[in-house]
């Protein structure tokens, strides 16, 4: 059944004499499920408990106060449909839905990372203040394990930024693989986390980042952690370490 992305807008006040149009932004965005566009409008309408007109002409705009504008979305529409996914705050780690902050007429802040405009301007500060220190080599990726500690399983990853982060990005992740289902099902005194290599890329290494994939796949494959882990895949399409050197 097809999605419908509508917003209903609301009249603007205009100055004495002019006519007036609809305001910016609109009062509600929102998603509704239905098999066509009447019983999509009929469906908008039943939540609201009233009837919208979808088109106004300017001569009889005074006689409305709101427009029901409306769109079938395409399954692969994801500039639109993204802000109705839950989203993980870069920052703070927070689950917020992106467009719930179009909807509040006092929120602070519409970006799809961050959940506040304090996250966002927090985010960009570290993001400057590592890359700083990751370009001064005080910022080296690492490759992680989270580990299991009553059944010995465990995932590994890397990371290129502060690898604390990444550990907290995973508790609070709302994804449905088996890894962060069991993280959620099981109490945190379970797991532990540890760091298995700082990675040193060379210097005439030709890719930073698959030399350093090429090292998650390496403790991926020797700890058997797609088989007997949390992984779900061993990274592929990354040529053999010697390979990345010149
Ligand atoms: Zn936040």
């Amino acid at each position: 059944m097809p999605d419908f992305y509508y917003q209903i807008k609301g009249r603007e006040l205009s100055a004495y004499g002019e006519v007036p149009g609809w305001a910016w932004p609109p009062i509600f965005s929102g998603l509704v499920t239905a098999p066509d566009r009447k019983q999509a409008k009929a469906q908008i309408e039943e939540e609201y408990s009233r009837q919208f007109p979808v088109r106004v002409l300017k001569k009889d705009i005074e006689q409305h106060a709101y427009l029901l504008h409306f769109k079938e979305v395409e399954p692969d529409n994801d500039y639109l449909l993204r802000r109705f996914r839950k989203t993980v705050c870069k920052e703070c780690g927070t689950i917020f839905i992106p467009i719930d902050k179009y909807n509040d007429p006092h929120s602070d802040h519409q970006g799809l990372e961050y959940c506040s405009d304090r996250c966002s301007k927090e985010g960009r500060f570290r993001e400057v203040q590592e890359f700083r220190l990751a370009h001064e080599g005080k910022l080296p990726p690492v490759i992680y394990q989270v580990r299991q500690k009553s059944t010995g399983r465990v995932y590994v990853g890397q990371s290129i930024r502060p690898f604390t982060l990444r550990w907290w990005e995973h508790l609070t992740y709302p994804s449905e693989s088996k890894f962060h289902e069991t993280l959620r099902a099981t109490p945190i005194t379970d797991w532990e986390f540890s760091v298995l290599e700082v990675v040193s890329v060379p210097d005439d290494c030709k890719s930073k980042a698959a030399y350093i994939t090429d090292r998650e796949r390496h403790w991926i494959d020797a700890l058997n952690a797609v088989a007997d882990g949390f992984n779900s895949v061993l990274p592929t399409g990354v040529s053999p370490q010697l390979s990345l050197i010149e």
